[in-house]
């Protein structure tokens, strides 16, 4: 497995490969869910590269960028288990924003940036939008992997694509989830072990209930302080006032916020 820390060595490999080429952008504490992405992305291509950055422009002034979990030894060691090619893990932020904060910005479009998740966090889809475009242009891969587990996101990855004429194709994989349906995520780090199977609690609700108004309450009955719980068409086109339609919410538990969403337009 070959590790690159600088964007010109990472240019230098992908130069030489003549093989098909499979990414996945990861910001590390890697857990399962990742480790799909990367399964998926063995079985359709002939390489496989990952990156770990944890992306400084998506987080905003009061997030968790600082306390974000950050386990490289322990994120190699798995990869190498997982025979990926190549790990990109840059040793600066420069390597990806090089001039730094006086740069050229991507911004992802307005509408798309400011419904659901953009509403609470107005910076984070520009700021995922503009490392991804650049992971892009730095590996040129044939595929990229992206989970639904952040539904949303995997959609202004495609509408960039689409957008800009990105010759990368989207490949989308299922939500993994912990045997009490809790969404795997990097940031479940925060959460006790009685924590977490009280915050499956989340998914039960977008999953079974008839109707947002009866999920909110059970919710907030259960302790959580939502910050969204919407229905929508799966291309987040429009908003439904029905249930039949892809439910996606964000709430805070014991000070975590978790986000999830569940596809019932079937
Ligand atoms: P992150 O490291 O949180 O930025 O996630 C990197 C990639 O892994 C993103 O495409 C996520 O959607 C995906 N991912 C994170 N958690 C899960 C999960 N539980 N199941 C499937 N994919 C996931």
């Amino acid at each position: 497995m070959k590790i690159c820390r600088t964007a010109s060595s990472l240019k230098t490999w992908r130069r030489k490969l003549k093989s098909s080429l499979g990414f996945v952008p990861t910001m590390g504490a890697l857990h399962e869910g990742h480790l799909s992405l990367i399964r998926k992305a063995k079985k359709e291509c002939e390489e496989v590269a990952v990156s770990i950055f944890v992306n400084p422009t998506q987080f905003g002034p009061k997030e968790d960028f600082d306390s974000y979990p950050r386990q490289e030894a322990r994120d190699l060691s798995l990869l190498k288990q997982e025979k990926v090619s190549l790990v990109f893990i840059p040793k600066s932020r420069l390597e990806i924003y090089p001039r730094g904060e006086e740069g050229f910005r991507v911004q992802a479009p307005t509408k798309l940036a400011s419904i659901l998740e953009g509403r609470f966090r107005p910076h984070f889809f520009h700021g995922v939008t503009d490392v991804v475009l650049r992971l892009f242009e730095l590996t040129r891969p044939d595929r990229a992997y992206f989970g639904e587990k952040d539904y949303q996101q995997l959609c202004v990855i495609r509408a960039m694509v689409e957008d800009l004429f990105l010759p990368v194709q989207i490949r989308s994989c299922p939500t993994l989830r912990e045997a009490s349906g809790l969404a795997m995520s990097s940031r479940n780090a925060y959460l006790r072990d009685e924590q977490r199977a009280k915050a499956a609690e989340l998914f039960h609700c977008i999953r079974s209930e008839s109707s947002v108004a009866k999920a909110l309450s059970r919710l907030s009955a259960h302790s959580f302080r939502v910050d969204y719980l919407e229905v929508w068409d799966n291309r987040l086109e429009n908003k439904l006032s029905h249930a039949k339609g892809r439910w996606l919410v964000a709430a805070t538990f014991d000070q975590v916020r978790l986000i999830d969403n569940v596809d019932r337009s079937k």
